[in-house]
């Protein structure tokens, strides 16, 4: 940052993030990188490697922590981050730029500094150098090594990373890039919005302050030589204007801008106190999803009715053992009495596959799975480990001597798995009731299950006569209906929800839960998407399960439509030939 310039100043980046930001302009500076290379003694090759070593179990620690943070974040945004965190947490593992580095040192006798550093940019101009994909495909991946490369440095010489702490309170946070890593280590209550040089609409750091709901400007060339540190800013990420040192007459605009931001926003908390329902008076239940348990205050404001989804992986993740009986119960029971009455649905360890427990790895085969989406996970791999699923049903069944609660297994495909667990269930509710010291509630509470595979929903009608209620897991059933992963390059364009074969799969759950006379709820990601609460209405759902931020728009979309355009919607949603079909449907059908 140079000298200050008194004079207005106007720059314009790229808005990824809505909304105003006043305020001094701050730079969060990465600290320079220095790093001493030297060749190494054949006999140093083996405690090179250990260092090695040690830098890459650091790094990945690290980059777990960062993953675990991300299931604070809606939905759409993990989905879009947490590959990112897969990529580089698979080239950490045995993969070939850990090859090339430690060949590096035993070969070129190179410390793990400089190999890392050759390696990373050898792979990286390879990489740019491959014909055959876009530019900007190559320049991501290029920038992902080099990116890791930087992380594996900073471990072996310890240097810190960037450090967002001492920066003052409702600072305009300003950087020459950031990276997704650093976003996810904001705390967007104490900025007032952000600014890079580098970055661009569409890259992951632009969905991860979306999704924090900072107003953001990024990609705005040159603005950090033309400023002094502490300089009042204006930042406008609808315009991807940034206005330095404004005029009286700027400022005043801006904040005319925000307080009328403001007063939407407010409009849309009043819809707090209101009913979903229908224009017609079809009622429509809106339960939040839970993943960590700061996100209880921002549930209480968003005017949902209880919990629909509370993840309870968050409890076992940080941690070197699982936590027993007491501290769960303790967690649970928090939450439950932050509710105040309104019903918590806690669904069990889903863990397996892509959701690493470092806590339980040790439980986990030896030898990886083929293929892990369809291997053991969720309630599989719980049946396989009884003593943590009695654990957890016991915390449980406590906890829901201090409000209503419901327990939810994940992963089902057959009803033998929900016979299994019942059965586990009843035994330990009898082990409980023994320990007479012990307060549980009056009844067993009621057990239902994720509808997440085909299977679920296909056999609806029969897992509807074992199961208590259902829940429709749009995640995991758009990935195992069109056997599609999330993380596919976005060009292959075949995950969707909103593919007709997954509307009939819901249509089905929905429509033989209602046969059986069970509840249903939709607690995917597609449950947060206002422009698809009427479709999912017409396909019969009356509950949903969201991100706590989603629910007032989603409330907004569900009073502003009536169940017979709903209806209609769905009829031509279940016909269309494609999800380009079923989105041109809905956005004929918008206000
Ligand atoms: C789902 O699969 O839709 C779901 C809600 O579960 P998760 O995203 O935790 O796998
Ligand atoms: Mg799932």
């Amino acid at each position: 940052m140079k000298q200050t310039r008194r004079q207005e100043q106007r720059f314009t980046g790229h808005p990824v993030s809505p909304g105003i930001g006043i305020g001094p302009l701050h730079e969060a500076a990465e600290p320079e990188l220095v790093v001493a290379t030297k060749k190494l003694d054949p006999a140093e090759i083996a405690p090179e490697l250990a260092r090695l070593d040690d830098a890459v179990a650091r790094s990945r620690h690290q980059l777990q922590k960062l993953k675990n943070r991300l299931a604070a974040l809606p939905e759409d945004s993990q989905a879009e981050i947490a590959p990112l965190m897969d990529v580089y947490l698979h080239m950490l593992g045995p993969s070939r730029l850990l090859r090339g580095i430690k060949a590096r040192v035993q070969e070129a006798l190179l410390c793990a500094e400089a190999a890392v550093q050759a390696e990373t940019e050898a792979q990286a101009e390879a990489i740019m150098a491959q014909t055959g994909q876009e530019r900007a495909g190559r320049l991501r991946r290029a920038d992902e090594v080099r990116e890791l490369g930087r992380r594996l440095l900073r471990n072996l010489t310890r240097q810190p990373f960037r450090s967002f702490a001492g920066l003052a309170q409702g600072s305009i946070l300003a950087a020459s890039d950031l990276r997704p890593s650093d976003a996810a280590l904001i705390q967007p209550a104490r900025f007032a919005g952000i600014v890079t040089e580098e970055g661009g609409v569409e890259g992951h750091t632009a969905v991860m302050l979306r999704a924090l709901g900072l107003p953001a400007v990024l990609g705005a060339e040159g603005v950090l030589d033309a400023v002094a540190p502490g300089t009042m800013t204006i930042i406008d990420g609808d315009t991807g204007e940034i206005v330095l040192s404004p005029s009286k007459a700027s400022l005043e605009a801006a904040r005319r801008k925000l307080s009328a931001q403001t007063r939407a926003r407010r409009a849309l908390a009043k819809l707090q106190r209101l009913p979903a329902m229908t224009k017609d008076g079809t009622a429509v239940e809106l339960q939040a999803n839970l993943e960590l348990p700061f996100e209880l205050a921002m549930i209480a404001e968003s005017g949902a009715h209880g919990i629909g989804l509370l993840r309870s992986e968050f409890m076992f993740m940080n941690r070197d053992t699982a936590p027993d009986e007491d501290t769960q119960t303790r967690i649970y029971q928090d939450i439950v009495e932050a509710m105040d009455g309104d019903p918590v649905t806690i669904r069990v360890l889903d863990w397996g596959s892509d959701k690493e427990v470092e806590a339980l790895s040790r439980y986990l085969p030896e030898t990886p799975e083929a293929n892990p989406a369809l291997g053991l996970r969720g309630i599989r791999l719980l049946l396989r480990h009884p003593a943590l699923l009695e654990t957890q049903l016991a915390a449980i069944l406590r906890a829901g001597a201090h409000g209503p609660v419901r327990i939810l297994l994940p992963m089902v495909s057959v009803a033998a798995e929900v016979q299994a667990t019942r059965e586990i269930l009843q035994r330990v509710w009898r082990r409980l009731k023994r320990r007479k010291t012990i307060a549980l509630p009056e009844s067993l509470p009621p057990l239902g299950i994720m509808v997440e595979t085909p299977a679920a929903a296909l056999a609806s009608p029969v897992l509807a006569q074992h199961a208590d209620f259902f829940s429709i897991g749009t995640n995991d059933l758009t990935m195992y209906t069109l056997a599609a992963d999330r993380s596919l390059p976005a060009d292959v364009k075949l995950y969707d929800p909103l593919e007709p074969a997954v509307l009939r799969l819901i249509h089905l759950t929905a429509s033989f839960a209602a046969g059986a006379g069970i509840p249903v709820s939709l607690c995917g990601e597609l449950a947060a998407r206002p422009h698809v609460a009427p479709l999912l209405l017409g396909l019969g759902i009356r509950q949903l399960s969201m991100h706590g931020n989603a629910v007032p728009r989603v409330k907004r979309a569900i009073r502003a439509t009536s169940l017979s355009l709903c209806e209609r919607l769905a009829g031509d949603a279940l016909a269309a030939p494609s999800a380009e079909a079923v989105r041109a449907i809905l956005a004929s059908a918008e206000p």
